[in-house]
Formats: C-alpha cells, sequence, structure tokens
C-alpha cells in the first residue's frame, strides 16, 4: 500500500479540480470515484435495468469495465472501452446516481476496486466514504466543505464549460437533492470522520485550498518517513542498561528537587510480579506523570505512549531507551498490540493510561479496554495506580498503587466484549479510589 490521501465531502465542494491540481504537484494518482458510480448508473440506465432487480445488476457488476484514464493531460473515464466521460455528468446520470450508490452490491464492489488500484501507488482518491469506508487508516485525510450555493454556482460554471445544458435552478436543486440522500444513505453515507481535517471552502480561492492540503500531506509525508525510525526497536545491550540506570537516577534526582514524591503501596508490584509480568493502569494528569511512574520504580517499566511523541528529537531518544510502545491512537495498530502482548509473555511489566488522554475523565471519554484485553489474554494481573497532585513546582505528588486485580476471572468464551468491559470498569473505579486520598 502506497501512500493514501482520501478526501471526502458533497457534490461542489470543489473535491475533484482539488484532487487534479494536487496529483499533479505532487505526482499522485487521482481517482474520482463519484466517476466510477456514475459509470454504473449510466451502464443500468442503457440496459434498463430496475434498481430492485438484484440479479441483473449483480450480473451487470460481473461484467463491467470500468477504467479512469489520463490522455493528453485529461482524466477520462472509460466505459467497457468508450469514452463516456461527458455523459456520465448529464441530466440523467445526476438524477439517478445517488440512488444507485444507495445499493450495497454495488458500493461493496466498488470499494473492492477502490481499494485495489491504491495497492501499488500513491493515491488522492475523493468521494463520500473515502475516509470512513475505503481508508479509514489514510495517511491524510480531508472532508472539503462548502455553502450549497456556492456549490451549485461551481458546479453549473463547469456544466456551461463542458457544454452541459442546465439551468442554475435545475442544479441547485439536484444538489440539495442529492445531498439530502448522500448523507442518509444506510452504508456509505457521507460523514465527517473523527480524525479528518475539515476544510470549508466557501470563501477561499482554490489556491488557497490546494496550499492548505499541500502543507497537510507534505507534513504526513515527512512522518512516513520517520515511522520506521519511531518504531524500531534497539536490542537490550549492557550498554544500554547503564546508560538507562543513569538517566533514571538523573530524572529521580530532578523529581526530588522539585516535587516531594510520595510513593504508596509498592509491595503490590512486587505481589503481582510472582505471576511474571504485569500491566500498570494509572489515570493520565501530566506527561510528568510517566516519567515518574518509570523513575520511581526499581523494575524496568514499558510505558505505551502516543506514537508522535517519537518524531521529537530527545523524546525518541528517551523512547528508546526506556523501550517505550508507540502506538497510532484511533486506529487498530496492531503493531503496537503485537508488541505489548510479546512484553507480556516475555514476563516484562507495561504501563497503560487506560484514559488515552489526559485528564481524559475529566473530559467524560470512555476508558479505553485495550489493557484489560492484554490482561484477560495473558492471564497477567493489572496493578491499579492512582496519580494524584497538580504538577505545580515544589507541589506534593503521591503514586499510589493498589491490590494487583486478577483478571482470569474475566475469561468467558462468547462474551470477550462484555467481559473487556468489566474488568475495564473495575480498573477504573481502583485507580479513582486510589487516586482520592488526600495529600
Ligand atoms: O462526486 P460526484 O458528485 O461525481 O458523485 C456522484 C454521486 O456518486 C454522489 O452524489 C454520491 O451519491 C455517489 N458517490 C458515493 N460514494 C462515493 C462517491 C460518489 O456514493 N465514494
Amino acid at each position: 500500500m502506497g501512500f493514501i490521501v482520501a478526501v471526502d465531502g458533497p457534490a461542489g465542494s470543489g473535491k475533484g479540480t482539488i484532487t487534479e491540481i494536487l496529483a499533479k504537484k505532487l505526482n499522485l494518482t487521482s481517482i474520482d470515484t463519484g466517476a466510477m458510480y456514475r459509470c454504473v448508473t449510466l451502464a443500468i440506465i442503457r440496459n434498463n435495468i430496475e434498481l430492485d432487480n438484484l440479479d441483473k445488476i449483480n450480473e451487470l457488476l460481473d461484467n463491467i469495465n470500468i477504467e479512469l484514464i489520463k490522455e493528453d493531460n485529461k482524466q477520462i473515464v472509460k466505459l467497457d472501452g468508450e469514452d463516456v466521460s461527458k455523459e456520465i455528468r448529464e441530466n440523467p446520470v445526476n438524477k439517478m446516481v445517488s440512488k444507485v450508490s444507495e445499493i450495497k452490491e454495488i458500493r461493496t464492489k466498488m470499494v473492492e476496486l477502490q481499494r485495489k488500484m491504491a495497492e501499488t501507488e500513491d493515491v488522492i482518491m475523493e468521494g463520500r466514504d473515502i475516509t470512513t469506508v475505503v481508508f479509514p487508516n489514510a495517511d491524510v485525510k480531508i472532508y472539503l466543505d462548502a455553502e450549497l450555493e456556492a456549490r451549485a454556482k461551481r458546479r453549473f460554471v463547469q456544466n456551461q464549460k463542458r457544454n452541459i445544458q442546465c439551468t442554475y435552478e435545475e442544479v441547485l436543486e439536484d444538489m440539495r437533492q442529492r445531498d439530502e440522500i448522500d448523507k442518509n444513505k444506510e452504508i456509505g453515507a457521507l460523514k465527517i470522520a473523527d480524525d479528518a481535517i475539515v476544510i470549508d471552502s466557501t470563501n477561499l480561492t482554490q489556491k488557497q485550498v490546494v496550499k492548505k492540503i499541500q502543507k497537510l500531506i507534505k507534513k504526513e509525508k515527512k512522518v512516513k518517513k520517520l515511522e520506521p525510525k519511531i518504531y524500531s526497536e534497539r536490542p537490550n545491550n549492557t550498554r544500554k542498561k547503564i546508560v538507562r540506570s543513569i538517566v533514571k537516577s538523573f530524572l529521580r534526582g530532578l523529581y526530588k528537587i522539585f516535587y516531594k514524591v510520595e510513593i504508596i503501596g509498592e509491595e503490590n508490584k512486587e505481589k503481582a510480579a510472582q505471576n511474571g509480568g504485569f500491566i500498570i493502569c494509572a489515570n493520565h494528569i501530566n506527561y510528568l506523570d510517566a516519567v515518574a511512574v518509570v523513575v520511581f520504580s526499581k523494575e524496568k517499566v514499558r510505558f505505551i505512549a502516543k506514537h508522535d511523541l517519537g518524531r521529537i528529537g530527545i523524546l525518541r531518544w528517551l523512547e528508546r531507551l526506556f523501550d517505550v510502545i508507540p502506538i497510532k491512537r484511533n486506529t487498530q495498530d496492531l503493531e503496537a498490540m503485537k508488541r505489548c502482548m510479546k512484553a507480556l509473555k516475555n514476563n516484562e511489566i507495561l504501563a497503560i493510561f487506560p484514559e488515552g488522554t489526559r485528564n481524559g475523565m475529566e473530559k467524560n471519554g470512555k476508558a479505553k479496554n485495550g489493557a484489560a484485553f492484554m490482561a484477560i489474554k495473558t492471564g497477567k494481573q493489572v496493578v491499579p495506580v492512582g496519580i494524584s497532585g497538580t504538577f505545580k513546582l515544589f507541589s506534593k505528588v503521591c503514586i499510589n498503587y493498589g491490590e494487583p486485580i486478577d483478571m482470569t476471572k474475566y475469561k468467558i468464551k462468547g462474551q470477550e466484549k462484555e467481559c473487556q468491559e468489566q474488568a475495564t470498569k473495575e480498573i477504573m473505579d481502583n485507580i479513582v479510589m486510589l487516586t482520592n486520598i488526600k495529600n
């Protein structure tokens, strides 16, 4: 899989034009997925197929050949070898395409084709469900928006240039109806992905929008280059162990100068260690709380931290020294999960913030099930920790370790999800209780 830029947005938001410009500038292959749905619609019209005749639709899907190709620097859409670039933009297709794209069988086939297209190339793909369904893990995710009237005006001008007969009112009404259907589809509906960057182009020039997205792509390409470095793990040789021990003592010294640190319940870690490795689950107030847990532990504790921390030079060095496991948030980071499981099986100690982010509980965020999942799967215990303090200079910071929680009771076949939820609740309840001691 190459580098993927996913762009979603309503009709007329400028996705097509912007995508074309960016593709040329950044040497990406542009894929207009709307054109693919339009091709299928044209084929349905030409073959007089009723939209509820699924047998005929499946037969059509098995035989249809859609090509998006570049000729003389122009994007050409071919349906079974015939150039249909103009016809797919005309009224009969406009009126029907949203209805056609509601059909599950058609969506499944199109998504499969779209994923295949990105297997070997760096692509910029635009549509309605690219950031949410086709490539939820795309490198760059953009939601391009604009007010309805502005979009209709743009599309009207575009149609005039393409010699497509229509009035502004027709375009406006068609867009209003398509917006309605596209946003309310049962599958593949147009929505804003949680981690997409929304750009409203109503009052922006084309150049401004291109510049904005280009900047985002360049930034992400740099990160991708760094990624192998972030994920590489150095072997635990003697030199590394000595440097780690020196850095730990140094940081502990700094802590003692700037904070009054109190550690309670250390013996609970020893109890859990009798069962091999274990997971420390703590609340997360400040970046310094993770450092405190690591440097005040006699044992080697490996934290799981969001992977972008490792982009910063000194932090990357510290992460490697302490074998921090980087994790990508809001995605299923299988690589991170595999590393955690391996560490636990090797009887190492992991530390996780189930809140996922700083002060997650206060922000009413839902605790993540990752720690419970791993503990249940490996049969390792969880040591809950309540960290309290403001982290203002010279104030008190208290790290309170609780009794280890045995997770084997949550290993019930067929009820994995419910068990993880309950186990996470027990962990969080313990953390809250341990945090509530008076400073
Ligand atoms: O992008 P364009 O306006 O050409 O798309 C035509 C129609 O195809 C949209 O109105 C939408 O109903 C459908 N479509 C879709 N999913 C996509 C792309 C387009 O459902 N990824």
